[in-house]
């Protein structure tokens, strides 16, 4: 199917790419901004992109080669940051666009990074330990004369936890000679992890939807909450929802969905999901992750992966409120149209920079050998996302835009201000 957009021509598949789309929205803020196409032409990809070749020795005694990419999107502003992904649906201009969107969060959140991501295309959820120790470590081997401390710090994303940070930190600190823990974020807290890392995106988030139930009008007690994903986001989220006094009415992995419209055990959820947030294996009646989608709620937090709210299905959504745990989970056409039917979308950078603002902690108490008390880093936190959400719920309604366009500008301000400082445009 081909439909026409201003002068420009998309297929379905190109208008869910998530690198076009970035670029769409990039263009338009800062056409808002005032800037000129040449800041366009340098911040609508990264700066650098590499792909290397991971070779693993199987626990079969095969050899499996392995592909990984990171992109450092623009270092402006400071290093780049972000997490590391392992997912068989990796592709090159996926982990493009998530660089991108780790500028637009670190720019949000006012921190001293530009955006960086890595992916490497693999199922972790059929890798052994071992397998998995192999491939950390050769891919930082592989990336690591570009990355480091002050050049480019990864941390944990989709199916990357403490422990492949660990084994990663460790590589790292081989190579360099030294012991280097603030060459990556997302630790165990005994080698230089924060407190607060592992639930500072659900964190965040949750800030993110209390500023907007206060904007709104509406109480979070009694409200009733679909979270798609039960990993690290999801899960967490599903808790602090829970504790909150909203009724968690669904949730789902990636294989399928729960329902109760009384609200779900998530103590007793959280408690047999596997490593991965696998769940509803355990369960005869489930539901599909569409029909999640579309349950009849008050807020609906996709937490799990790209281009699950599209305009196929849009239309049918009937959460009020759409807070994006997860990069990138509403295409732009899906955007229009829920704008369009009132809704109020909370973009993803703006809604998930919990994470990145306590790995930017974490890195700050390595550089600093000097460790932070829990509440340090909640109370830090806490002002950083009000700050946040305030500065682009008020530029959406001062200039009568939607959420995603206002954290668009917010974002990309700075960074095209350093770009011109530096004398790049
Ligand atoms: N992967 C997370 C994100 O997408 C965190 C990145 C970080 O902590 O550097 O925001």
């Amino acid at each position: 199917m081909t439909t026409q957009k201003g002068s420009e021509h998309f297929d379905t598949e190109e208008k869910n790419d998530v690198l076009a789309s970035t670029q769409t929205i990039i263009r338009e803020a800062l056409d808002k901004l005032g800037y000129s196409e040449d800041v366009y032409e340098l911040l609508k990809e990264p700066l650098r992109m590499i792909t290397v070749k991971i070779p693993v020795r199987m626990d079969n005694g095969t050899t499996k080669v392995f592909t990984g990419y990171r992109a450092q999107h623009n270092d402006a502003v400071g290093p780049t940051k972000g997490g590391i992904r392992f997912h068989p649906n990796v592709t090159e201009r996926e982990v493009k666009a998530l660089s991108i969107w780790m500028s637009l969060k670190c720019g949000i959140v006012d921190l001293p990074y530009g955006g960086g991501k890595g992916g490497i295309v693999c199922d972790p959820r059929t890798m052994s330990f071992r397998e998995l120790e192999a491939l950390s470590r050769g891919y930082v081997r592989a990336i690591s004369q570009l990355v480091g401390p002050t050049k480019d710090i990864p941390a944990p994303d989709v199916f990357t936890n403490s422990q492949i940070m660990a084994w990663m930190m460790d590589e790292y600190s081989r190579i360099d000679e030294f012991n280097s823990p603030g060459f990556i974020t997302g630790k165990p807290l005994v080698l230089g992890g924060s407190h607060g890392r592992d639930s500072a995106t659900a964190k965040g988030v949750t800030i993110c939807i209390r500023e907007a139930a206060k904007k709104q009008g509406f109480h979070l007690e009694g409200a009733r909450v679909v979270v798609q994903g039960f990993g690290n986001a999801g899960g967490f989220l599903s808790k602090f929802m829970h504790d909150a006094g909203a009724k968690v009415i669904g949730i789902s992995d990636a294989y399928g969905a729960l329902y109760d419209p009384d609200g779900l055990d998530i103590d007793y959820l959280l408690d047999k999901r596997d490593s991965f947030g696998t769940v509803t294996n355990l369960f005869k009646n489930t539901i599909s992750n569409q029909e999640l989608l579309e349950l009849d709620c008050d807020i609906l937090i996709p937490a799990a992966i790209e281009n699950q709210i599209t305009e196929e299905n849009a239309h049918r959504i009937k959460a009020n409120i759409i807070v994006e745990a997860a990069n990138g989970p509403t295409t732009l056409e899906a955007t229009k149209i829920l704008t369009e039917r009132g809704k109020l979308i909370v973009p993803d950078v703006l809604a998930s920079a919990g994470g990145v603002t306590v790995s930017y902690f974490e890195w700050v108490q390595n550089n600093q050998g000097y460790y932070w008390s829990e509440e340090e880093v909640e109370e830090k936190l806490e002002k950083i996302i009000v700050r946040a959400f305030n500065n682009v719920y008020n530029t959406a309604a001062t200039r009568k835009i939607n959420m995603r366009l206002a954290a668009y500008m917010v974002g990309v301000r700075k960074l095209a201000e350093a770009c011109r400082f530096r004398g790049w445009v």
